[in-house]
C-alpha cells in the first residue's frame, strides 16, 4: 500500500467534462487527467496551491488532449499517453502499452488499453487507492460512443475493467449519467437497481450536483453496457442468446439513435 494520501480534486470544464488533479503531497506531484481547458486546470492549481508535474492523457480527442502543448510551456510538465496512439497525442514524453503500470510518488498506476472509443483509449487505475480514471470509455450507465473501433473491441476493453474490485472509484470524463439512466431504463426496465439509481441521479442533478465518481459495484447493476448478459435487456433489444459483444454492441447502436 502506497504510505501517504492521493488527493484528487474534481472540477468541471467546457459543457460536461471533468478536470481533475490527482496530487501527492509527499512527492509533491500533481497530474491533471488530461487537458480539457487549460484556463480552468490553471485555476484548480491556484485553487489547492499545486504545480503541474504530469498530463495523463486518456485519448487524443480535443476535449482531452487540446490543452497539452499550453500547459506543458507553461509547467514543463511530462505528457504521458498511448504508444500506439502517439502521433495524435501532443507533446507526449512517455508512451505506455496495455499492461505496463508505473510509479506516481509511492502509488502504483495500472495502465489498461481500452479500444473501442478511439484505438488508442488508455484507462489509469491508482491499484493502492482503488481509483481509476476510465476516460471516455466508461460512463456512469453508459459507454463512449465507438469511433474508431468494434463493438467486439470494446467489449473486450469493458471486460478490462471488469475484473477490477467492486469497490473501485470510476472517475469518468463526462457528466452524461442523467441521460444514459434513462436510455438505461427503456432497454433494461425490469431492473430495480437501475430504477433506484436513476430516481437519485435525477435528483442529484435537479440539486446541481454531480453524479461522478461511481463505483464498479453501481456499473455492475446499473449500466447496460456491462450487463449483456440480462435477460431483460437481451428480451428487450430482441438478442436472447446472442454473444455478450454483439448484445453490447446492439445496445450502443440502439444508444446512437435514441
Ligand atoms: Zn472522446
Ligand atoms: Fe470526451
Amino acid at each position: 500500500m502506497a504510505t501517504s494520501d492521493l488527493e484528487i480534486y474534481q472540477f468541471q470544464c467546457l459543457d460536461d467534462n471533468f478536470g481533475y488533479l490527482v496530487h501527492d503531497p509527499v512527492a509533491e506531484l500533481t497530474a491533471t487527467i488530461d487537458t480539457p481547458e487549460v484556463a480552468r486546470i490553471n485555476q484548480a492549481l491556484a485553487d489547492k496551491g499545486w504545480q503541474l508535474t504530469h498530463i495523463f492523457n486518456t485519448h487524443h480527442h480535443p476535449d482531452h488532449a487540446g490543452g497539452n502543448l499550453e500547459l506543458k510551456e507553461q509547467w514543463g510538465c511530462e505528457i504521458i499517453g498511448a504508444r500506439c496512439d502517439a502521433k495524435r497525442i501532443p507533446g507526449i514524453d512517455v508512451q505506455l502499452d496495455d499492461g505496463d503500470s508505473f510509479k506516481f510518488g509511492d502509488h502504483s498506476v495500472q495502465v489498461f488499453e481500452t479500444p473501442g472509443h478511439t484505438v488508442g483509449h488508455l484507462v489509469f487505475n491508482f491499484v493502492d487507492d482503488e481509483v481509476a480514471f476510465v476516460g471516455d470509455t466508461l460512463f456512469s450507465m453508459g459507454c463512449g460512443r465507438l469511433f474508431e473501433g468494434s463493438a467486439t473491441q470494446m467489449w473486450n476493453s469493458l471486460e478490462k475493467i471488469l475484473k477490477w474490485p467492486d469497490s473501485t472509484l470510476l472517475y469518468c470524463a463526462h457528466e452524461y449519467t442523467q441521460g444514459n439512466g434513462h436510455f438505461a431504463l427503456t432497454v433494461e426496465p425490469q431492473n430495480a437497481d437501475l430504477q433506484a439509481r436513476v430516481k437519485e441521479v435525477d435528483e442529484l442533478r435537479a440539486a446541481g450536483k454531480w453524479t461522478v465518481p461511481t463505483t464498479l459495484k453501481l456499473e455492475k447493476a446499473t449500466n447496460p453496457f456491462l450487463r449483456p448478459a440480462s435477460g431483460d435487456l437481451q428480451r428487450t433489444i430482441g438478442k436472447v442468446g446472442a454473444p455478450l459483444d454483439e448484445v453490447m454492441g446492439e445496445t450502443r447502436r440502439l444508444k446512437d439513435n435514441a
